[in-house]
């Protein structure tokens, strides 16, 4: 699903320029689920940025499904940590804002856009705006935003973090059980977490993005099968 050669990335001009990530090589197979740990600052979001083709590699090449990943396009996308709604949309809007750029038909976007709402359990705020959501809702239209293009690869940038444990686990389980079922056309995922427990509970690879400038360098398989590490082994602290 997703290849990546020698990628490099430095920012700044000519004679300024720093190295933030390098000799990034990483393969990502079909119904693969890996995670990428690593201190704040190594360089995790810009890698994924560069996978979603947000960004472009200094050096390196992007393959997803064999093909170069040249600007943003529909087989990748990604949620944010903070959610990045567009605020001048409404749930709706936002949600179909990626299926019009694909130049699909009026009826096509509609249809998809009110099958992700249901989907995520938001029925009924289809013309409320960002700002009226909770963090948990707010990042349930992140996953419906992402999600609606049904993109091949999906990349979470630390999508959990900024929601309260109760609302977190709930929606880490719901993403689980639509991968589980085979509900999305999805065929990998890659996230990004600082939570380890996170990482092995709904990964079957765990990488780890070190030194500065940051490159991979541990590859840990976690040996359990998915289905003995399900999320829902774990109790919030607190039974809200
Ligand atoms: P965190 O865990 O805190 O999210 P991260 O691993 O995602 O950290 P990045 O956001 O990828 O880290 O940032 C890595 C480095 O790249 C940081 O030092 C940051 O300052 C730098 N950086 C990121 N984007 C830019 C940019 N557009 N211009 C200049 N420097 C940048
Ligand atoms: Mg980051």
């Amino acid at each position: 699903v997703l290849a990546i050669k020698n990628v490099e990335k430095s920012f700044g001009r000519q004679q300024q320029t720093l190295p933030i990530i390098q000799n990034i090589t990483l393969h990502v197979d079909h119904n693969e689920i890996v995670a990428v740990l690593g201190k704040s600052g190594s360089g995790k979001s810009t890698l994924l940025r560069i996978i979603a083709g947000l960004e472009s590699p200094t050096s390196g090449s992007v393959l997803c499904n064999s093909l170069p990943v040249k600007g943003p396009c529909p087989d990748v996308s990604m949620v944010f940590q903070s959610f990045a709604l567009f605020p001048w949309l409404t749930v709706s809007g936002n949600i179909a804002f990626g299926l019009e750029a694909l130049g699909l038909p009026e009826s096509e976007v509609k249809r998809r856009t009110v099958d992700m709402i249901d989907l995520i359990g938001l029925s009924g705020y289809a013309n409320a705006w960002p700002r009226e959501l909770s963090g948990g809702m707010k990042q349930r239209i992140g996953f419906a935003r992402a999600l609606a293009v049904e993109p091949t690869l999906l990349l979470l940038d630390e999508p959990f973090s900024a929601l309260d444990i109760y609302s977190a686990r709930k929606l880490r389980q719901e993403l689980m059980h639509l991968w589980q079922q085979k509900t999305l056309k999805t065929q990998a995922l890659v996230l990004v977490t600082h939570n380890v427990e996170e990482a092995v509970m709904l990964c079957d690879r765990v990488l780890l993005m070190t030194g500065n400038p940051g490159t991979l360098t541990d590859n840990f398989h976690i040996g359990i099968p998915r289905e003995q590490r399900n999320s829902d082994n774990t109790q919030p602290l607190i039974e809200l």
